[in-house]
């Protein structure tokens, strides 16, 4: 086990680290100032008039989960945010979107990175909560999965690592007006950034990440709902001390790390989304009453993915034994596999093959090796592998090896699709992922026509924003799909990860099927439906929640805006809160 006794180590490594960063308030090479839990560009915009739009992000609620709760009674803040249900997703004053979809992989940086710059993934750049960037031989892991360093995740949050590694403009930019974000790990030109005490958010992240193989004592499960209520005090700080913003992001990651770790991970969740996560939405939502503009601002809710059970055991973590597993199958096939650290040493640096661990997804970045023949060689990772001699045999490995247990017997039965691709020459956008039958690549739909899988959602669609375009690359040369989905028995699910209770990242219904809720209480469900149909569409997805906001920032000022006077100081004079 490499997890308990290294996390304990680096945390306190990390925590010093983190001191010393927290008290140069101009450390980071970012516009941003670091001072408490938050930080702010030197130039916030001063208040801009209604309409707002208050964005709750929430870390893994899937659709079924946060419906549940909802209609359970024992989230009354949400519940009364939407009103009486009308029927296919329409509320009294609300609009549920039945059908959004999430990205590929279904996980988290990948995930929020989607939904917050409204490009697919191969266009963003960031393709999951770890990557590696073979141009530049370096690996990402703002949420580690694969390997126990916690420094990209101490520069998620201080220097927004997320934000500089993105391609496309995020919304905050896009819509060009005061924005603020709580937490999230995408907030690049956001006006500014709330999070609880940085050392303590590091330390939470470690803690979980460490977690994969110790007991969870209830107590110890408390920590994430901390993090959850602490960080809204300071995003009502922030609006005290900066004034209302036009677009207001509120994340709770609790839920998700909650939840990974839950024994009972389903109920567990629902019982979070009611206990937890429903007052503090009613915190927010009387802070807006109080200031006079709940009467103009559109509330929405989303979510990165849903959550499937497993088995919390070695046998089903596929990534709980980093030097087992798909590293056996690399090796059999005759590659130097990446340590599994963000950072190799020098005399490291020979490695052939790179993972990175997404839950039910797992990349793997192969060289041309013909660079590299011979340990010790550093190879050129700016060349694409070869089909021929590179790519097929690692992808056979994995099939025969699924299908047989030979050469590795620990991966039997264990994928359920296996994709690849003829790599493109360098600097060329990517190809759609293919699925490798055993002999050769087939397109997806085409394989899906001889094979149908309606357990696995718009796979077509979904790859092809993951993997086709100009950063295509960084989800790999071989994609594995681990067998997951709540149509099988959870002895039959696997997971790329150190062991946990419950797991995402697959097409599976499941992890792909989130809420997406638009909701003003003083609209109807017919105005909030069309215009968020007009600008998500038929199929909508992760990639509508931009089109929707600007949509929803385009309606038609409501009333007079919030003034400065007004914030704070409770129930204002305006007509908006004389009307409610
Ligand atoms: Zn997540």
């Amino acid at each position: 086990m490499r997890h308990s006794p290294v996390s304990i180590l680096l945390r306190r490594a990390l925590i010093s680290t983190c001191v010393a960063l927290s008290t140069l308030n101009a450390c980071s090479a970012t516009k941003f100032l670091l001072h408490g839990g938050e930080r702010a560009k030197s130039h916030i915009r001063p208040e801009q008039p209604g309409p707002y739009v208050l964005i709750f992000a929430f870390d893994g609620a899937g659709y079924d989960q946060l419906m549940e709760a909802i209609n359970s009674g024992k989230a009354p803040a949400m519940a009364g945010m939407l009103g009486k249900p009308e029927g296919n997703g329409l509320y009294e004053h609300a609009y549920s979107v039945p059908n959004t979809v999430t990205i590929l992989p279904s996980t988290t940086i990948a995930a929020w990175s989607a939904i917050f710059t409204g490009s697919p993934t191969a266009w963003n750049g960031v393709s999951g909560n770890e990557w590696f960037v073979r141009e530049d031989m370096k690996f990402y892991a703002p949420v580690p999965v694969s390997v126990p360093d916690m420094d990209d995740n101490r520069a998620m949050i201080l220097e927004d690592l997320v934000g500089k590694a993105l391609k496309t403009p995020t919304l905050f930019e896009q819509a060009g007006v005061k924005s603020s974000v709580s937490l999230n790990p995408v907030y690049r030109r956001a006006d500014y950034f709330t999070a609880v005490d940085p050392i303590s958010m590091v330390a939470l992240y470690t803690e979980f990440i460490g977690r994969g193989g110790g007991e969870n004592s209830p107590e110890k499960m408390d920590i994430y709902e901390d993090l959850d209520k602490r960080s809204v005090p300071k995003l009502l700080d922030g609006i005290e001390d900066h004034g209302i913003s036009k677009i207001q992001v509120v994340y709770f990651p609790g839920i998700d790390l909650y939840t990974h770790l839950a024994s009972d991970p389903i109920p567990m969740e629902v019982d979070y989304l009611e206990r937890v996560t429903d007052p503090l939405v009613a915190q927010i939502l009387a802070y807006y009453q109080n200031l006079g503009i709940l009467n103009q601002t559109y509330v929405m809710i989303i979510a990165d993915h849903g959550h499937t059970p497993v088995p919390r055991d070695p046998k089903h973590a596929l990534g709980s034994e980093t030097n087992e597993g798909p590293t056996d199958i690399v090796k059999a096939a005759g590659f130097r596999p990446r340590k599994f650290v963000l950072n190799p040493g020098k005399d490291e640096q020979d490695y052939q093959a790179a993972f990175a661990y997404q839950g039910a997804i797992a990349y793997v970045y192969l060289a041309d090796r013909s660079t590299c023949p011979n340990p010790g060689m550093t190879c050129d990772w700016k060349r694409p592998p070869r089909w021929r001699q590179d790519v097929r045999p690692v992808a056979r490995a994995f099939y025969t090896s699924n299908k047989t247990g030979k050469p590795v017997p620990q991966m039997k039965d264990t994928l359920d699709l296996i994709f690849a691709r003829v790599p493109t020459p360098a600097g060329q956008p990517t190809m759609e992922y293919q699925i490798f039958d055993g002999h050769r690549l087939v397109p997806i739909q085409e394989y899906l026509t001889a094979h149908p899988r309606p357990d696995l959602i718009q796979l077509d669609r979904r790859m092809q924003w993951l993997s086709a375009g100009p950063y295509g690359n960084r989800s790999g040369d071989i994609l594995l799909l681990s067998k997951s989905g709540l149509n099988i028995p959870i002895q039959k699910r696997y997971y790329f990860s150190g062991p946990y209770h419950s797991w995402h990242g697959s097409a599976s219904w499941q992890d792909s099927h989130v809420p997406l809720i638009v909701a003003r209480q003083n609209y109807s469900s017919a105005k909030l439906k069309q215009i968020v149909d007009q600008a998500a569409g038929a199929q909508p997805s992760h990639l509508s929640l931009v089109p929707i906001v600007l949509a929803l920032l385009a309606t038609e000022p409501t009333q007079a805006p919030a003034t400065p006077a007004s914030l704070g100081s409770g129930p204002s004079a305006t007509p908006a809160a004389k009307s409610q």
